[in-house]
Order: C-alpha cells, then sequence, then structure tokens
C-alpha cells in the first residue's frame, strides 16, 4: 500500500493559475433574471463584484461561531446518565450509562451554544403541577454531583437530560471526525451576532408516532404516543411510549441536522439515492454509536458468542418503537441492519468463499423502492463491511482461545474473551463511523447517488490511512458490489479506480495556501468573518479565470448557454471550511472543503425544470486542488434521470410553479410524513 503523499508547501512553487484582473469585465455578462425561471436562492449575500459568483450567507455563519469559554470545551466533560437504546432494554444488559457528554455552561432548559431542548407541551402523564412547561437546570449543583437525574420514562426531566446528552454525542462524533466545529444551516439564536442553535422539542408531537427535523426552522420535533391493548415486548398496554428516549431516534434526527448543516443542497431530491441518502446515513450512525456503550457491547457479546448476527440488541434499530407497534407474538424493531437471516450471509469473506446467491443474498439496490427501504441497502452495505472487518480483527483472539470462529455453538466463551471482542467491536465501530463521517467532506455538493458515496468512503480513508491492514476498503466495496450498488462512469471496483480523481490541469488557488490563511483560537477554529469572506471571495476570483470553471464542470460565466438550458446563475459559494483529519498513527492532516454550487433552468421535453450542479474542492495546504468533486450542469444524462424521477417515484416532492418543475422545499418532513422517523 503505497504511503500518501503528503501536500507540502514546495508545490506552491510549481504551475500557477495566476488570478489576473480579467481583461473583460465578467458583469457584462447577460445572466439572465429570475424571472426565466430560476428559483431564487435564499439567503444569499450581494453578490461580490465581479459578478459572476455569489457567496452564500453559511460562509458567514460559519465564522459566528462559539469561542473559547462559551462553546464545548472537549477537555472537560459532564457525566450524565442515559438510556443507551430505550426504555425497554434491561439495566443488566447495559440499558442505562453514564456518558461523558462534551461540557459547556448551560442555561436552564438546558440551553448550550449548539443545542437548545425546550420543555414544553408535557403531556399530562409528566406533568406534576398544571404548568405544561418543564425546564432542567444541569448546572444545580445537586445533579452535577449526582451525574444528572437517573434514568426514567415517568420523570419529563429526565427525557430532557435524555435529549441534551445524546444529541451532544452525536455532534461530538462529527466534530471529532471532521476536526472543525458544525454550524447548523438554520435554527434559533437571539441576534446575528450568534450562532444557530438547533432546538430540541421531546413532547412537541402528540399521538405521533414520529419524529421529524425541519430544515426550514432548524428544529427538532419527538412524537409521543400511547401503545395498543397488545403490544410487543416489554411495553406496557396503553403505556405512553416517547421517541425522544430513544438513543436511536435521538441520534437518527441529531444526524438528519448534522448532514444538512454540511450538505444543505442535499435538500434538492433530484434522484431518489438522495431521499435513501439521508435516511441510511441516519441509520448508519445510530447503529454504529450502539457500539460507543462499553456495557451493551459486553453484554450482547456475551449473549451472542461475539457474533454480530446473534447481536440484535446491537444491530437493531428503535427497538421499543418497533415493539409498541408491532403485534406480541413478532415484537420487532423498527429496522434492523440485517436484512438476511443466514447468518454467514452477513459477511462478505463467507460469501467470497462460495455462499448461494439467492439464498443468502441480500437486498439488492432498487432506485424504485421508497426512500427507507432503499436506505436500508446502504445501512446494510456499510454493516456487513464493518461486521467483516470486526470478524477479521476477532479471529485472532478465538484461535487464541483455540476457538474455530464458525464453529461457537457448544463452546464457552471466556469472560477475557468476551471482553476482548467487546473492546474490538468498539473499536472498530468508531473507526467505521469516523470513516462514514468524514466521507461527506468527500460527496459532491448536489445529487448524491449511493455509488457516489462509496467513493467518497474509499478515498476518505485512503487519503488518511495508507496501511489498511484488514482491507476495510475491500470490504466495503464487496458490500457495495453485493448489493449491486455501483459508481457510474467507474469500471472496476478497486481502490484505484474507486478514488476520485484530481483535476486534469493543475489548480493552485491564489489565497487559499495554508499560509494565507488566518484562523482563530485555534487552526479548528473559524477565523473571523472577514477571513471566511475573503477566502470565499479568493475562490470565486479564482473561478472567473479563463478555463477554470470548464476544468471544474461548471457552465463558464460569458460563453453561449449549452444546449437545452435557458439559463444559468452565478456560481454559489456555499461554504469554505477548514478540515483537521488525525490519521491512526497520529498524523495530522489540516485541508479546506469547499463546495460551489450552479442552479440552472433547463428544458426536458417539454418541461422547464430547476437542475442543479457543483462540485466540492478538498484544497491542500498549498492551495492545490486535489479533488474536484463534481457534478456536471452540462449533463447528458442527468437532467433526464432528474425529471424521470420527479414525474415518477419523486412527484410527491416535486411541484410546478409559474410554468417550472420545481423541488418542493422541506423534504425530510414530507419524507417523515406518515412515516416513522
Ligand atoms: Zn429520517
Amino acid at each position: 500500500m503505497p504511503a500518501r503523499k503528503q501536500p507540502t508547501r514546495s508545490t506552491a512553487s510549481r504551475t500557477v493559475v495566476a488570478p489576473k484582473s480579467p481583461k473583460t469585465k465578467p458583469a457584462a455578462r447577460k445572466i439572465p433574471t429570475r424571472s426565466s425561471g430560476a428559483r431564487a436562492n435564499r439567503n444569499v449575500a450581494k453578490a461580490s463584484k465581479p459578478a459572476g459568483f455569489e457567496i452564500s450567507e453559511r460562509v458567514k455563519l460559519q465564522a459566528v461561531s462559539r469561542k473559547r469559554g462559551t462553546g464545548y470545551d472537549y477537555s472537560r466533560t459532564r457525566p450524565l446518565q442515559i438510556f443507551t437504546l430505550d426504555p425497554s432494554v434491561s439495566f443488566l444488559a447495559g440499558g442505562s450509562a453514564t456518558v461523558a457528554v462534551p461540557f459547556e455552561q448551560l442555561r436552564p432548559g438546558p440551553v448550550g451554544t449548539v443545542f437548545e431542548i425546550d420543555g414544553s407541551r408535557v403531556p399530562p402523564e409528566l406533568r406534576k403541577s398544571v404548568t405544561t412547561t418543564l425546564t432542567l437546570d444541569l448546572d444545580d449543583h445537586a445533579l452535577l454531583l449526582a451525574d444528572g437525574i437517573a434514568p426514567t420514562p415517568a420523570d419529563g426531566h429526565f427525557h430532557l437530560q435524555m435529549c441534551y446528552a445524546v444529541c451532544s454525542l452525536t455532534y461530538a462524533e462529527f466534530t471529532r471526525a471532521l476536526g472543525r466545529e458544525i454550524v447548523w444551516a438554520s435554527g434559533y439564536r437571539a441576534s446575528e451576532t450568534e450562532p444557530f442553535r438547533l432546538r430540541v422539542s421531546p413532547f412537541a408531537l402528540a399521538e405521533e408516532k414520529n419524529a421529524a427535523f425541519d430544515q426550514e426552522l432548524g428544529c427538532i420535533s419527538f412524537g409521543y404516543f400511547h401503545a395498543g391493548e397488545n403490544p410487543g415486548g416489554h411495553v406496557v398496554p396503553k403505556g405512553l411510549i416517547c421517541t425522544a428516549l430513544s438513543h436511536d431516534v435521538i441520534v437518527h434526527e441529531t444526524t438528519h441536522a448534522l448532514l444538512h448543516a454540511l450538505r444543505a443542497q442535499f435538500a434538492m431530491p433530484s434522484n431518489p439515492d438522495v431521499l435513501a441518502f439521508h435516511e441510511g446515513f441516519a441509520d448508519i450512525v445510530a447503529l454504529l454509536m450502539h457500539f460507543s456503550y462499553p456495557d451493551v457491547v459486553l453484554e450482547a457479546m456475551r449473549a451472542s458468542k461475539g457474533s454480530l448476527a446473534n447481536a440484535s440488541l446491537l444491530t437493531d434499530l428503535a427497538r421499543q418503537f418497533g415493539q409498541a407497534t408491532s403485534k406480541p407474538v413478532k415484537a420487532s424493531a423498527l429496522r434492523t441492519a440485517l436484512d438476511v437471516s443466514n447468518a454467514h450471509a452477513f459477511d462478505s469473506d463467507a460469501f467470497a468463499n462460495g455462499t448461494q446467491p439467492g439464498v443468502d443474498q441480500p437486498l439488492q439496490y432498487d432506485a424504485t423502492f421508497e426512500p427507507h427501504k432503499l436506505g436500508s441497502v446502504l445501512v446494510s452495505a456499510v454493516f456487513e463491511a464493518f461486521a467483516t472487518a470486526l470478524r477479521r480483527r476477532s479471529a485472532r483472539y478465538y484461535r487464541i482461545a483455540g476457538l474455530a470462529p464458525d464453529d461457537l455453538r457448544e463452546a464457552e466463551l471466556s469472560d477475557e474473551l468476551v471482553r476482548a471482542l467487546a473492546r474490538e467491536a468498539t473499536e472498530t465501530a468508531r473507526q467505521f463511523l469516523t470513516i462514514c463521517i468524514r466521507a461527506i467532506d468527500y460527496c459532491p455538493p448536489v445529487d448524491i447517488r449511493l455509488g457516489e458515496y462509496l467513493r467518497a468512503l474509499i478515498t476518505a480513508d485512503s487519503d488518511v490511512v495508507s496501511d489498511d491492514r484488514y482491507y476495510y476498503r475491500e470490504a466495503l466495496m464487496r458490500s457495495f458490489q453485493r448489493r449491486g450498488i455501483f459508481p457510474d462512469k467507474v469500471g472496476f471496483m478497486s481502490e484505484d479506480a474507486l478514488r476520485w480523481k484530481s483535476p486534469e490541469q493543475e489548480l493552485i488557488v491564489p489565497g487559499l495556501a495554508l499560509r494565507d490563511l488566518r484562523f482563530g483560537v485555534e487552526i479548528s477554529a473559524p477565523a473571523g468573518e472577514k477571513e471566511m469572506q475573503r477566502r470565499a471571495q479568493a475562490l470565486g476570483t479564482f473561478l472567473m479565470q479563463p478555463g477554470v470553471a470548464k476544468a471544474l464542470h461548471l457552465a463558464p460565466i460569458g460563453t453561449p448557454l449549452p444546449k437545452n438550458m435557458t439559463y444559468a446563475a452565478p456560481f454559489r459559494i456555499e461554504s469554505i471550511r477548514n478540515t483537521r483529519r488525525v490519521a491512526p498513527d497520529g498524523r495530522i492532516t489540516t485541508e479546506l472543503v469547499a463546495e460551489v454550487t450552479q442552479s440552472c433552468t433547463i428544458m426536458v421535453g417539454k418541461d422547464l425544470m430547476d437542475f442543479a450542479g457543483g462540485c466540492t474542492l478538498i484544497i491542500n495546504t498549498a492551495g492545490r486542488i486535489r479533488y474536484a468533486i463534481y457534478k456536471s450542469v452540462v449533463s447528458d444524462t442527468r437532467p433526464k434521470e432528474q425529471h424521470d424521477a420527479a414525474t415518477g417515484p419523486l412527484k410527491g416532492f416535486w411541484k410546478r410553479s409559474k410554468g417550472v418543475l420545481v423541488g418542493q422545499t422541506n423534504m425530510l418532513m414530507r419524507l417523515h410524513q406518515g412515516r416513522s422517523a
């Protein structure tokens, strides 16, 4: 495995595409007005001079971030008790735990700098007086000494603590993997100088078997309902079920919000994979986070003899929620990572050794599936790769214990062995979670396909891990292949073919080399607003240089529009963020990740339709564009595919506005309507 070349400053001395001032003002280009049909971009700062590109308001937001002493302080923790899965799981099986939440000063609510928990509309069973709003002061001395409130579904204050703790832990996983704070794309704040806070309302939806993230408002609403007369599992007949007490539902919804913060343009329902990706990715994060609670993993490993295929406590999602809505004879979780019954089938090594296709075959990719079902194909692909990697890592422990890993029916596993297996599971899950989150930085800014997420996974991991000892990347490629998820335009399922490519010509963005950047109190802290604006300006100016837009597959400003395109908006700098990745060997990579988009109006058949393209740019310390991960606006296939989806399976997510097919707003709310989480 070749060691990854570290970008050095010396590359800056080579060819530079210099930012010569344009001879003709790009503003002279006839950029059609909005009345030509394209939907107005919201939150757009006034186009900077020279015209031809816009800077999203979100660029500035990245700077309005927490300063030391006002956000999470990752060097200190606040111990808080939570349900590790939900109230249905026995405390003996690790159903509760005290977790280390990053510390921050809180106001009663709790209200911090990232989340505000809103305890209004408490259900009657949880009211202690006539008041319908609860607040919790986690900085109260008695609670600080007691690690918060002990887990119980009967105390409404605990619901607030559970939401705050699990939301914060999920957020912390993302900041750890990406090496920066994440700034919400929407939310609540008292003044313009504050960052948005995500409002989380545990009791928002009375008698609704649902929870939802609202992209427009920036809030998460949880539902509660009463179980039937005869529910499954340990659910009390007619008992109160609160989705805000389900670890998985909280992580799932928080992940929706985080993904929206990182890729706001995935809000456009341009193909079925976009919706499936939102759902699948949220479930992947929830599943892998199960493994961060040592007691749950230990007990599950003990009960299943180290086999993930039998460890339903770890592989099921939202157990109580599912049981409350299922029949007693077949109490089941809401979703499970395992979609095949044969344990061997859930292992790409076993498949390679010859299992029977059709019998052991997992659910295959099918773009006509309902988005949650299509998302489950992605979940099962990632989870299979994880299970395969874990088996490879665990094999040596079985061998040391003199056991055959494939036949443990009669075997007695010693306590030491179970502990070692549990530690491996926790460590492997953490690595997979990191890979999955980092891959978001390597996704195109719009129109994601599941096959492209595979490419992002492979590139993200190979960028930091040159020594892939247990062949995680091979396991990922195989498990995606086994489900029929193939990236476009890739002839081989091999690492070199799947890795994103550098642009054909060397592109160095003046002003974005590490030596030109200004940081906050530390390298991952965003610089001030002025600096963020400067970076975006530098990138935008660079895009206007001759040949650059074309090299990045954008429609160049000042040239005739491509066939079928009736309007092309200026380039839009959506974001430009620092990333700091720590490799397992301790090396640290600092880069910039920028999203550039371009919205257009195109004609497909007789329909005018909104259409978007763009590219994600990974820029190294020398200012060189290492990867341009693009979705071309000049595409032969994408317009028709989008039109087919918008008039077919995704019809409910599109509407006609003034004769133009446009994506409906708040896709995730629509996606959750009538569905469960
Ligand atoms: Zn969802």
